[in-house]
């Protein structure tokens, strides 16, 4: 991932919706409990609602009880960056779209296995795509077997 996806304030504040816009943009944090995505079950791969990199699979969703969706695993580690986030009086691990610089949320290390990691992500920053050649394999590959 080496070309970087780059708008002007006005441009993403025209895309995205004022709490899409606050979330990634100004690194906020919408109330758990109130995005859209915290108990979806649905399978589809979890996009940046900026840009549309394909983030997190609903395979690797775990019910954190949280209020925010969570993940163990970011479907490829290119896809996400991770920084120190020391904001808040404390010391935390942001985690960024590496396209475009979306803030997504934190990543705690008190996630289940495999990787013991748990992504906590804003509905806000995330768009499910339901129709991911991946999922689509994956629903035909259940067909064939049966
Ligand atoms: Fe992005």
């Amino acid at each position: 991932m080496n070309e970087k996806t780059k708008k002007s304030e006005k441009e993403w504040k025209q895309q995205l919706s004022p709490e899409q816009y606050r979330v990634t943009r100004k690194k906020g944090t919408e109330r758990p409990f109130t995005g859209k995505y915290h108990n979806c079950k649905e399978d589809g791969v979890y996009v940046c609602v900026c840009c549309g990199t394909p983030l997190f699979h609903s395979d690797h969703k775990f019910d954190s009880g949280t209020g925010w969706p969570s993940f163990h695993s970011p479907v490829h580690e290119d896809n996400v960056a991770v920084e120190e986030d020391s904001t808040l009086w404390m010391v935390r691990t942001e985690v960024l779209c590496n396209k475009c610089d979306a803030h997504l949320g934190h990543v705690f290390p008190d996630g289940p296995q495999p990787t013991g990691q748990r992504f906590c992500i804003n509905s806000a920053a995330l768009d499910l795509d339901q129709n991911q050649d991946d999922v689509k394999n994956k629903d035909k590959s259940t067909t064939e077997e049966q």
